[in-house]
């Protein structure tokens, strides 16, 4: 390790942390041993874990008093995971409605939090200290798994403008003495990424963060210029908040001369899962419950692929209990060749925004129609949007190459997916906006399924 790093790591992230009350050391030094705990362990530390949160709801956070008295519900009682399905799963409308009633009475420092929400609308809620610690602890510990640490620079590619909004004293300070760089993913003009390049090549990371749709776009960029970035080290790039496309991984991978790790987590539900050096996407199952449930809410036997739900345990302050993410994956049983215990998450099918609604009523994946277009020669960027199910409209830029006569496909294949009745509208632009948050989805759909 490096001496910076061993400072930053054993002194002053530490001193840091406890100034503002955070534990993250101590649970991060617990995570690091019992990432290889066994299955079974692991599920019995969960269940100790969950029995104590939903008898902390009941005593001190109204929401959870009243519906375990409307229920009969006994936290004490519960004798296996498998009881938490007597609970009824949070809805984002949920929180939206208690956002009162689902703060404990005994918080401190609740901390405010908005994330631009499935469907676009925001989502308000808090969160606690004992929940920062644990999330950053869970990112810390998937950090170290491609040997990088605390303290080694980092470059974040990130637009959410609440973290933007934060730019306080002490939040630059800490960004400084943790040597993390923040680039604003939300603006990407020329000389914007002129700017980006030249920052990676100044700052030489240890590690990339960020959307991967960022993250290639600046790969791309760099490429096409003949500026080598693959010089400087980088061990790795997180990517996360976004499907992960091949063609994506492919381009950071072959610029930036490092692996990919894809993470699955987001602020409302947590650092639910990072992939490691072996390639399987482990989950931070020490504080986080993840079941799979059908579009009815009930509970899927593992290896069958429905929403995820989530179960925060460190969220005592305000409770996250069977949250529904509105995302789609499948729990994997097979043990990974790293050794690690901690299970494994498989084939996250993206955000539940990315489904649309044939005319026939069939629900499809986005990528069903992200297939028609984005293999067409010449296309730089697009966005589908499903206005309705009699109309669908297609933002598209392309270059040169791009041939005229692949519109006509374009408009047949969405036709072909989503009925013949469907009204196919492409636009062309010089440039797909991002969402406000630089964020980049590539299907928005406004019909309800
Ligand atoms: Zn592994």
């Amino acid at each position: 390790m490096k001496m910076y790093t061993a400072v930053v790591t054993g002194i002053l992230f530490p001193l840091h942390e406890r100034l503002k009350h955070h534990t993250t050391v101590a649970v991060h030094r617990e995570m690091e041993r019992s990432q290889w705990w066994d299955a079974a362990r692991l599920a019995d530390f969960q269940l100790t874990r969950l029995r104590a949160l939903l008898q902390h709801a009941q005593a001190h956070v109204p929401y959870y008093r009243t519906l375990f008295a409307k229920l009969n519900f006994d936290p004490v009682a519960i004798a296996d995971l498998h009881d938490l399905a007597r609970l009824p799963l949070l809805t984002k409308a949920d929180i939206r409605v208690h956002l009162d009633a689902l703060k404990a009475d005994n918080a401190v420092g609740l901390a405010r939090f908005n994330t631009g929400g499935s469907s676009g609308e925001p989502l308000i809620f808090f969160i606690g200290r004992e929940r920062v610690s644990h999330d950053v602890a869970a990112k810390w510990r998937a950090t170290r798994w491609w040997g990088v640490d605390i303290g080694d620079p980092e470059i974040v590619v990130w637009g959410s403008p609440i973290e933007l909004g934060k730019q306080d004293r002490i939040k630059q300070w800490r960004d400084k003495l943790l040597r993390t760089r923040l680039l604003p993913a939300f603006e990407m003009s020329a000389r914007k990424l002129d700017d980006f390049v030249a920052e990676i090549r100044r700052v030489r990371p240890k590690m990339l963060f960020g959307y991967p749709s960022a993250l290639a776009h600046i790969a791309h960029y760099a490429d096409e210029r003949g500026i080598a970035m693959n010089d400087m080290g980088i061990k790795v790039a997180f990517v996360t908040s976004e499907a992960l496309y091949d063609h994506q991984r492919a381009q950071i991978e072959k610029t930036f001369g490092c692996p990919v790790a894809n993470g699955y987590g987001g602020r409302d539900a947590g650092f639910i899962a990072h992939q490691c050096p072996a390639g399987g996407m482990h989950l931070t199952a020490e504080d986080i419950i993840v079941e799979i449930v059908d579009a009815n809410g009930q509970v899927l036997p593992h290896g069958e692929s429905g929403e995820i739900v989530v179960t925060h345990l460190a969220t005592g302050d305000f409770p996250f209990i069977r949250y529904r993410t509105g995302d789609i994956g499948v729990l994997d049983d097979t043990p990974c060749a790293c050794g690690r215990g901690l299970p494994l998450l498989k084939a996250i099918e993206g955000r539940s925004t990315d489904f649309l609604v044939a005319q026939d009523g069939t629900v499809m994946h986005g990528l069903a129609l992200i297939y028609v277009i984005r293999d067409l020669p010449g296309v730089r960027q697009f966005k589908i949007v499903q206005e309705s199910l009699t109309h669908t409209r297609i933002l598209l830029a392309t270059d040169a190459v791009f041939d005229e006569a692949n519109i006509g496909k374009i408009e047949a294949g969405i036709r072909q997916r989503l009925g013949e009745g469907v009204r196919v509208e492409v636009e062309r632009v010089n440039e797909v906006a991002k969402e406000k948050s630089g964020k980049y989805r590539y299907v928005i759909s406004h019909v309800v399924p």
